[in-house]
């Protein structure tokens, strides 16, 4: 039996993989995701926002049965009304969901959106991996050319670039499509069957469900084998070859640096041609992709609609403000306040809410504590925070609509009529 005291532990506790982002923390994330919204607005990309919950069948389908994500890693159940619904995994599904059932086919093409908030994988919690995470995502629907790529991968550097990330290295690789990739699955197979006693466990079910997916293995061995194994570049068709020199020589002119990467495939189903994941260049190779993305043009169909060809990626926010922290990157703070509110007594406690009101609608800063009553207490915790001015309520100064402004330098004070507060504070303020 669970003792009371354990039960409480376990109570009070965030589950496994998932935490409180408290204040500290979380002006990383308004500022990362402030900036990426700016950037992503910046070049015709819209807000959109769907259900955490979807049903499952959009993952299974979408995503893909064979996938880590979807077999291992998904936050399933039934409801009490019977359906099977899922916590989301990641952002791209939903949208393309998004699409199909408004019919967004109707809109000028192509659609462009992003959306940011939680995903949850049930993984293995450790650094840069936990259970719930957020991420940016970025959608472009509609467009078969090249040129999706080349944007989203720029709006994706340049938030980088505005949150001081720089310098970053793009992986990419090209994955083929419907009519060139069965041809190299084959030989991939083929290259596998001969080394099959050698693979991990994982890989060896990979094999038989979903070849392709040997290659994200990061196993040991398999990562040794890899080293051998063929390169789908050798065998795209050529448009899909056409495509990817396209894409290449596109990112040469904006002056992104990448890197090709063979044997890069990504963890889900619905990619086709490129495919791409995004790392800090200081790392030292091993550290984890602070973005990934690419191109799905097969996702409609397989969500069981036409054709739609689109691109997309995601940045891990929770990756992007580790490193911000550790390379001590503190986003600029909103105007500090410089005022400090005292009240002394109940009246005054009251009377408080409609200063703070007073300021809020001028849009000047203030500090305040209403829950401290002592006078000593609250004149501390203004010289603590280094406030220029307090400004102190009592019974009195409530009678007669008045208020205390103390400069917090010299210690002198004044009575000023509550009417005349906001002008005189702002006048002050612009002095100092
Ligand atoms: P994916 O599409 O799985 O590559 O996810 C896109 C980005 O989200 C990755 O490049 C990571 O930065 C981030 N990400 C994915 N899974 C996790 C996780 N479990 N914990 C934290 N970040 C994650």
């Amino acid at each position: 039996m669970v003792s009371k005291k354990e039960k409480t532990k376990i109570v009070l506790q965030a589950p496994r993989g998932m935490h409180d982002i408290l204040a500290d923390e979380y002006i990383f994330y308004q500022s990362v995701f402030e900036k990426a919204e700016k950037v992503a607005s910046y070049y015709g990309f819209q807000p959109i926002q769907t259900p955490l919950l979807e049903k499952t069948e959009l993952f299974t389908s979408g995503v893909g049965a064979a996938t880590d994500i979807v077999e291992k890693q998904m936050y399933s159940f039934r409801t009490r009304g019977g359906d099977h619904l899922s916590l989301r995994p990641e952002l791209t599904a939903p949208i393309m969901r998004s699409y199909l059932e408004h019919g967004m086919h109707t809109l000028p093409q192509p659609v462009m959106v992003w959306q940011g908030g939680s995903c949850f994988r049930h993984e293995n919690p450790q650094k840069g991996r936990t259970r719930e995470f957020q991420q940016f995502d970025l959608e472009i629907i509609g467009e078969p050319k090249p040129i999706a790529e080349v944007i989203t991968i720029r709006v994706l550097k340049s938030i980088f670039e505005e949150l001081n990330l720089s310098p970053i290295v793009v992986h990419i690789n090209s994955i083929g499509d419907k009519e060139c990739r069965p041809a190299y699955r084959r030989e991939l197979v083929n290259y596998y069957r001969k080394r099959i006693n050698q693979l991990c466990p994982d890989c060896k079910r990979r094999f038989r469900e979903n070849p392709l997916r040997l290659l994200d293995c990061k196993e040991e061995k398999c990562l040794e084998l890899k080293q051998g194994a063929p390169q789908m570049v050798n065998y795209l068709c050529s448009s899909c070859k056409q495509h990817f020199r396209e894409v290449l020589e596109a990112l040469d002119s904006a002056d992104i640096f990448y890197s090709l990467d063979n044997h890069l495939v990504r963890g889900l189903d619905y990619y086709s041609r490129t495919v791409f994941e995004i790392f800090s260049s200081e790392g030292d190779g091993n550290t984890d992709a602070l973005a990934g993305g690419g191109r799905y043009d097969y996702l409609a169909k397989i969500l069981g609609k036409r054709d739609v060809p689109a691109v997309g990626a995601a940045m891990g926010v929770n990756r992007l403000v580790q490193l911000m922290i550790e390379k001590k990157i503190i986003p600029k703070q909103r105007k500090q306040p410089k005022v400090f509110l005292i009240q002394l007594g109940n009246a005054a406690k009251y009377k408080s809410l409609e200063i703070i009101e007073m300021f809020r609608r001028a849009h000047l800063p203030l500090n305040q504590s209403i829950s401290k009553d002592s006078l000593r207490g609250q004149l501390n915790l203004a010289s603590k925070l280094d406030m220029a001015y307090a400004l102190i309520l009592g019974q009195q100064e409530v009678l007669k609509n008045s208020i205390i402004l103390r400069d917090m330098r010299s210690g002198t004070q004044e009575t000023i009529n509550l009417k005349d507060l906001v002008e005189i504070i702002k006048k002050k303020l612009s002095y100092d």
